[in-house]
C-alpha cells in the first residue's frame, strides 16, 4: 500500500492580493469627486455673488432713475410754475399753494424761488443760469454743506427767452429719505459720496462691517462728482443655495466616511477570506491524503460529499455519487436488504452510530470488498444536525490475511493430527508386530507338529502358553492406545448447533467465494441446546462442507450451491449439508468411511473416518443420502440436552 503524500493545491481562482490599480482607481475617483464638489461649491457661491451683484446693479440703476425722474419732473413743474407766475396768471396765494404742494411731493425739495428776467447778478448763479438758458433745461449747482450739517444743492431752470429763471434747492439727505423705498433700505446701505469718497448723505445709519458687495454709479443730475454708492448687507445671503452647499458638503463627507468604513471592512474581510482559504486548502490536502473514505449524507439520505479515497474505493466519481440516494450502486446485492434496513435505521436515528460495522461493498468493476464503517451525526455551527458522516475503511486485505492465517492454522492442525495419527499407527504397528509375529511363529510351529503327528499334546502347552502371553501383550498395547484415546475425550459444553454452523460458515466462506460457490443456510428457529465439544463438531462440519465443495468442482456455475439446514426432532438436533455435485456411486458408497479411502489425488481418506469417530464419541450418527436433483446430502444427528 502506498501512502499518498500531502500536496497543497494552489490557493484557487481568486488572487490573494488585488492588483495595484485596484486601489488607485477609487483613490483617484475620490480625489476627483472632492475636486468636483469644491468646484461646484465655489461655482454656486460665485453664481450667487454674481446674481446678487446683478440684482444690486439693477436695483441701484432703478434707484438712480427714480431719483432722476423726480428731479426732472420737479424741474418741469417748477418751470411751468415760473412761466405761469411770469404770465401773471396766478395770484400770490395760488403761487404759495403751488409751491407748497410741489415741495411736499418734491422728494427732497426744500424751497422754490424766482430769478428776474435779466441775467442774475449773483456770481454763483450767473454762470449756471446762462448755461441753463443756452441748454433750455435745468442746470444743477455744486453741493454745499449747511450749518446744520445737511448737504444741499441748488438748481436753476430757464423759463424761456427773456422770461428769467426759477431756482430750487434740494436736501440730499431728505431726497434719500423720501425716495428710497423700505425694501431697498433693508437690502442695501445707500450713500451719496463725492470725489474724495467722503459720505455726504446716507439712507441708513447702520454701518456695514464687512467689505461686502458694493457698487457706485454717477449721480447726475445733480452731477459735480456726486455718486450713489450701494453696499449689500450680509443678511442678503440666500438660504436655498447655502442649504444646497451644506447638503452637498455633508453628503460628500458622509460618502467619504462610508468609503473609509467600507475599505476597513473590506480589508478585514480579505484577511478573513485569506485565512479561510488557507484553512480550506490545508483541510482539502489532508482529506485528499487520507486512505479512509469519507462520505457525508443529508438528512434525506442523499450523498452530499465524498472524498477522493471513497471514490477510489467504489470506482464512481464524486460528481456521479453526489446526490445519490439508497440503494447505493456500491451495495453488495446479497446484503442489499440488510444495508437498506441499516441505512433506514441510521436516518431515523434508531441505529447505533458509535459502533463500527463490517459490510460488503462492490466496486464499479464488480469486485467485492470488505469495509468497516463508522457513522456519526453531522452537526453544523448552530449545533443542528444536518446529516450523517461516515468513515469507510477498506479491510479486504486485513480480512484476506486473517482468512489465510486461519487456513494455515487449520492446515497446521490437520497436518499435526495426521502426523500424530501416523506416529500412532507406526508405533502401534511396531508394538503389535512383535507379539503378532511371535503368535504367528508359535501357531505355525503348533500346526506343523499336529500335521506331522510329532510330539504329545503336552508339547503344545508351552507354545500355546507363549502365544497366550504374546496375545496378552498385544492386548496391553491396545489398552494403552485406548487409554491414550480416552485421554483426548471431547470437552463437552452446552452449545447451540446453529452457532456452530454459523462459525463454520464464517471460517470457510472466503474459500467458497474463491471457488465461486454460494453457501446458503436455513437455520431452524429454536433449536434445543446440546452438550458437545464445539471444536470437534465444527471439525466435522468443516469436513462435510469441504467434501461437498470438492464434489462440485466440475459443476456449472449456477449449480455451485451448498445448502446447510438445521432442524430438531424428538431424538435431538441435526444438520444436513446438501451439495449438487457428482454424487456417490454404489461402488464407493460402502468404503466411504473406511480409513485412507479417497478418490482425490491429494486426499488422505481419513476425513469421514475421523468424523464418524467424533460423532460416535458424542453418541450421534453420521450418514449420507442421494440428494434430489443430483448431489449428496450428509446428515449429522446429535442427541439434545445433557
Ligand atoms: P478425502 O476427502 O481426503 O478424500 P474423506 O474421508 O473425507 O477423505 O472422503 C472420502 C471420499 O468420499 C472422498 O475421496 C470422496 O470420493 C468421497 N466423498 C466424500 N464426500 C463426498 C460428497 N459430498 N460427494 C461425493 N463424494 C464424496
Amino acid at each position: 500500500m502506498t501512502t499518498p503524500s500531502i500536496s497543497l493545491p494552489s490557493s484557487g481562482a481568486l488572487p490573494a492580493t488585488a492588483p495595484g490599480w485596484y486601489w488607485v482607481v477609487p483613490r483617484v475617483a475620490v480625489a476627483l469627486f472632492l475636486l468636483a464638489i469644491a468646484t461646484l461649491v465655489w461655482w454656486l457661491h460665485h453664481t450667487d455673488l454674481e446674481e446678487q451683484r446683478a440684482t444690486m446693479i439693477s436695483d441701484v440703476l432703478w434707484m438712480e432713475q427714480d431719483l432722476r425722474f423726480h428731479l426732472d419732473r420737479n424741474a418741469e413743474q417748477i418751470a411751468q410754475l415760473g412761466r405761469e407766475i411770469a404770465d401773471r396768471r396766478l395770484g400770490a396765494h395760488d403761487i404759495e399753494l403751488r409751491k407748497r404742494n410741489l415741495i411736499a411731493n418734491g422728494h427732497g425739495l426744500l424751497g422754490i424761488g424766482t430769478l428776474p428776467a435779466v441775467a442774475p447778478d449773483d456770481r454763483e448763479l450767473a454762470g449756471p443760469a446762462r448755461l441753463a438758458a443756452q441748454l433750455g433745461r435745468a442746470v444743477y449747482l455744486p453741493p454745499y454743506r449747511t450749518a446744520d450739517d445737511d448737504v444741499q444743492f441748488d438748481m436753476v431752470v430757464p423759463l424761456g427767452t427773456g422770461e428769467g429763471w426759477m431756482r430750487a434747492s434740494y436736501s440730499i439727505t431728505q431726497m434719500l429719505t423720501r425716495s428710497v423705498p423700505w425694501w431697498f433700505a433693508e437690502r442695501y446701505k445707500l450713500d451719496v459720496i463725492d470725489n474724495t469718497e467722503a459720505v455726504l448723505a446716507s439712507k441708513s445709519k447702520v454701518s456695514v462691517e464687512h467689505d461686502g458687495l458694493s457698487y457706485a454709479l454717477v449721480f447726475d443730475p445733480p452731477g459735480h462728482g456726486l455718486r450713489l454708492r450701494v453696499t449689500a448687507y450680509r443678511s442678503d445671503t440666500r438660504l436655498l443655495p447655502a442649504l444646497l452647499v451644506v447638503t452637498i458638503v455633508g453628503l460628500a463627507l458622509t460618502m467619504l466616511w462610508s468609503l473609509w468604513a467600507l475599505r476597513r471592512h473590506l480589508a478585514r474581510r480579505l484577511a478573513a477570506e485569506q485565512a479561510l482559504r488557507e484553512e480550506h486548502t490545508f483541510r482539502t490536502a489532508m482529506e485528499n491524503s487520507l486512505i479512509i473514505g469519507l462520505r457525508a449524507r443529508g438528512l434525506d439520505g442523499r450523498i452530499t460529499h465524498v472524498n477522493p479515497a471513497f471514490c477510489r474505493m467504489v470506482g464512481w466519481s464524486a460528481d456521479e455519487l453526489m446526490g445519490m440516494k439508497a440503494p447505493m450502486p456500491y451495495w453488495a446485492p446479497e446484503q442489499a436488504e440488510q444495508l437498506h434496513a441499516l441505512h433506514d435505521g441510521i436516518l431515523s436515528g434508531d441505529a447505533m452510530t458509535h459502533e463500527a460495522m463490517e459490510l460488503k461493498f462492490v466496486r464499479r468493476n464488480g469486485e467485492r470488498f470488505d469495509v468497516l464503517i463508522s457513522e456519526a451525526p453531522l452537526v453544523d455551527t448552530d449545533g443542528r444536525q444536518v446529516g450523517w458522516m461516515s468513515s469507510v475503511l477498506d479491510i479486504t486485505e486485513r480480512k484476506n490475511a486473517e482468512a489465510l492465517y486461519r487456513q494455515q492454522q487449520e492446515k497446521l492442525q490437520f497436518t499435526g493430527r495426521l502426523i500424530t495419527m501416523g506416529e500412532m499407527a507406526s508405533t502401534l504397528a511396531h508394538e503389535l508386530n512383535q507379539p503378532l509375529s511371535a503368535i504367528s511363529s508359535y501357531s505355525t510351529a503348533c500346526l506343523n507338529m499336529i500335521e506331522q503327528g510329532r510330539g504329545e499334546v503336552a508339547d503344545l502347552k508351552e507354545p500355546l502358553s507363549r502365544m497366550n502371553t504374546q496375545a496378552r501383550r498385544a492386548g496391553t498395547i491396545i489398552r494403552r492406545v485406548h487409554e491414550f484415546v480416552r485421554r483426548s475425550e471431547p470437552k463437552r459444553v452446552a452449545c447451540s448447533l446453529n452457532d456452530i454452523v454459523e462459525e463454520a460458515i464464517g471460517l470457510i466462506e472466503a474459500d467458497a467465494r474463491k471457488r465461486d460457490i454460494r453457501i446458503s443456510c436455513s437455520l431452524a428457529g429454536k433449536l434445543p441446546q446440546m452438550m458437545a465439544d464445539r471444536v470437534m463438531i465444527e471439525q466435522v462440519l468443516l469436513n462435510l462442507i469441504r467434501n461437498g465443495m470438492d464434489a462440485m468442482v466440475d459443476c456449472a456455475d449456477d449449480r455451485r450451491r451448498l445448502l446447510i439446514q438445521t432442524s430438531a426432532d424428538t431424538e435431538g438436533v441435526q444438520v444436513a449439508v446438501r451439495d449438487s455435485g457428482s454424487g456417490i456411486g454404489a461402488d464407493v458408497a460402502d468404503k466411504l468411511f473406511a480409513p485412507f479411502f479417497t478418490t482425490k489425488p491429494d486426499g488422505m481418506g481419513m476425513g469421514l473416518n475421523i468424523c464418524r469417530s467424533i460423532v460416535e464419541l458424542h453418541q450421534g450418527r453420521l450418514w449420507f443420502e442421494a440428494a434430489d436433483g443430483g448431489g449428496t446430502v450428509f446428515i449429522l444427528k446429535l442427541p439434545a440436552g445433557a
